[in-house]
């Protein structure tokens, strides 16, 4: 059963069988041997024990019901954890200390071609090893006193976690056509992991690609967060695109691949060039929000896109359009359409200002202006736009991050002197509107606006004095007289 031969195996088995020294796995031996079920700790759990990555998630598969394991190890902890049984599943989950322990009975699954939900019934460890969806997640290992820390694994995946592959354990046309979800998994795995996609359980991907349309949008979007949250965020999108999934999922995404030259003159390939942003962006940020922005940037770059005689190609407005893109593709795939939404849209619609900034003079009123706008989130845009110089010219490169430093030191500068990042005019329209006897009115807006402009461009300080003489003085222009005078 266990096909771990060599020395450097028997090395790597003994720091795992270590691992397995955590108290949980000699509390749920003790339960299985008592009960007689032959119980087995498997999946990603085993997989990241040799990957050396710290889970919490442990799946336990017993030859039995799941759910009485689950119930006679709660009673043994000392804690007495509650016990989540889902019915329907046959699965039961408890918490201990800071992991998630989730059991089940070993089963054999029959699927139908409309749905990705398995046909469940019992089976042997076997068959529930049959049913995972990659060598380097069916690894199991005994958990009773008679295989303690011993591996079972059918399909090679040690040899695959070694060489950095990943493969279906059955046929992967089957495979994958059964649960189209595994496609999204393989290429997250593939990102995340950096692991290489064998060459025919590739070829299954692209073949089945449109059994996408079967997987719910929710589940597509987890795997794409996923993606997201990786270091080289880029793997993944380029599988996508050459297994054909990306035009099915995200043709906006896909709309921007491809070079076009009129007259001899090209533009770049925009797909290239939002994945090398959004891979420039990792190091530098968590914010899965940021990494959307990035990746949607230059959205609208494909339906702005005109060639101009005497200018070349041009994307007028793409950030406007972008902006404006970003409900419809948030709606569709099912991201939040709250306030991270606006972020996104704020990010795209601003995200060329800092650069065209820096090309001019950086004026104080131009940098107020930027940061009025972009408010708290002025770092995160400035962390964008320096991810987006992406030109293979190092001397413009040099010229662009020395301009952008003088930008981010105005930014303090002004910050420092002016407080206007999320500044509100020191005379609110209410008080325009009490003073002079108005109703909401088009001379309201025009005087708050004379404010706002006033300090935004330095002729007045964000002062409440200097607002209000401003005020009175406009009012005066426009024939308004004080209530009680
Ligand atoms: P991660 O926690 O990063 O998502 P994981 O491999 O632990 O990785 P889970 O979704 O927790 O992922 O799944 C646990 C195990 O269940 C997997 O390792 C795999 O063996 C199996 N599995 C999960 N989803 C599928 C699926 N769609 N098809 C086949 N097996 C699956």
């Amino acid at each position: 059963m266990c096909h771990v031969g060599n020395m450097t195996h028997s090395l790597i088995l003994l720091k795992m069988i270590k691992q397995l020294n955590h108290k949980i796995f000699h509390e749920i031996k003790a339960v299985a041997d008592e009960m007689q079920l032959e119980t087995y700790v498997i999946g990603g759990f085993v997989r990241d024990l040799f990957l050396h990555r710290n889970s919490k998630d442990i799946d336990i598969v017993t030859l039995g019901s799941g759910i009485e394991l689950a119930g006679k190890v709660s009673e043994r902890l000392k804690s007495k954890p509650q016990v989540h049984v889902f019915k329907n599943f046959g699965t039961a989950m408890l918490k201990y200390k800071d992991l998630e322990i989730e059991f089940v009975g070993a089963r054999k699954e029959s699927y139908q071609q409309d749905s990705r939900k398995p046909q469940v019934e019992n089976g042997t460890l076997e068959d529930d090893q049959n049913r995972r969806d990659f060598t380097i997640n069916a690894l199991a290992i005994g958990l009773n006193s008679s295989n303690f820390g011993q591996l079972t694994d059918p399909f090679n995946g040690l040899e695959d976690l070694k060489n950095k592959i990943l493969r279906t354990p059955l046929d992967p046309d089957i495979t994958f056509s059964d649960d189209p979800l595994r496609i999204m998994r393989a290429i997250r795995f593939s990102t995340q992991l950096g692991f290489e996609i064998e060459s025919g359980t590739l070829h299954a991907i692209a073949k089945n690609k449109d059994r996408i349309k079967i997987v719910s949008g929710e589940r597509i979007v987890e795997e794409l967060n996923k993606i997201m949250l990786s270091d080289k965020p880029s793997i993944g999108f380029k599988l996508l695109e050459e297994t054909g999934l990306l035009a099915i999922i995200f043709p906006e995404l896909q709309n921007m691949k491809g070079i076009e030259r009129v007259k001899g003159i090209a533009h770049k390939d925009n797909f290239y060039h939002t994945l090398e942003v959004l891979d420039r962006i990792t190091p530098h940020t968590q914010n899965l929000w940021l990494r959307w922005s990035a990746l949607l940037h230059d959205i609208a770059k494909p339906p702005t896109k005109k060639f101009v005689e005497g200018q070349g190609w041009t994307f007028h407005s793409h950030n406007f359009l972008g902006a404006k893109m970003i409900p419809e593709i948030f709606k569709r795939l099912k991201l939040p359409l709250n306030e991270k939404m606006k972020y996104v849209q704020k990010m795209v619609q601003l995200h060329m200002r800092p650069i065209v900034l820096s090309e001019d003079v950086v004026t104080d009123s131009a940098v107020r202006r930027l940061l009025f706008e972009a408010g708290n989130e002025i770092d995160d845009l400035m962390t964008l736009c320096e991810a987006d110089i992406t030109s293979k010219n190092p001397e413009k490169v040099k010229r662009y991050m020395k301009n952008f430093l003088v930008v981010r030191e105005k930014l303090k500068e002004i910050e420092e002197k002016d407080a206007i990042r999320n500044f509100e005019p020191p005379v609110k329209g209410e008080l325009i509107m009490e003073i002079f006897g108005l109703q909401p009115c088009r001379e309201v807006g025009i005087i708050k606006d004379a404010i706002k402009d006033a300090i935004l461009d330095g002729v007045i300080r964000n002062d409440f004095d200097e607002a209000f003489a401003l005020m009175m003085q406009k009012a005066t222009e426009l024939g308004l007289t004080k209530k009680n005078s």
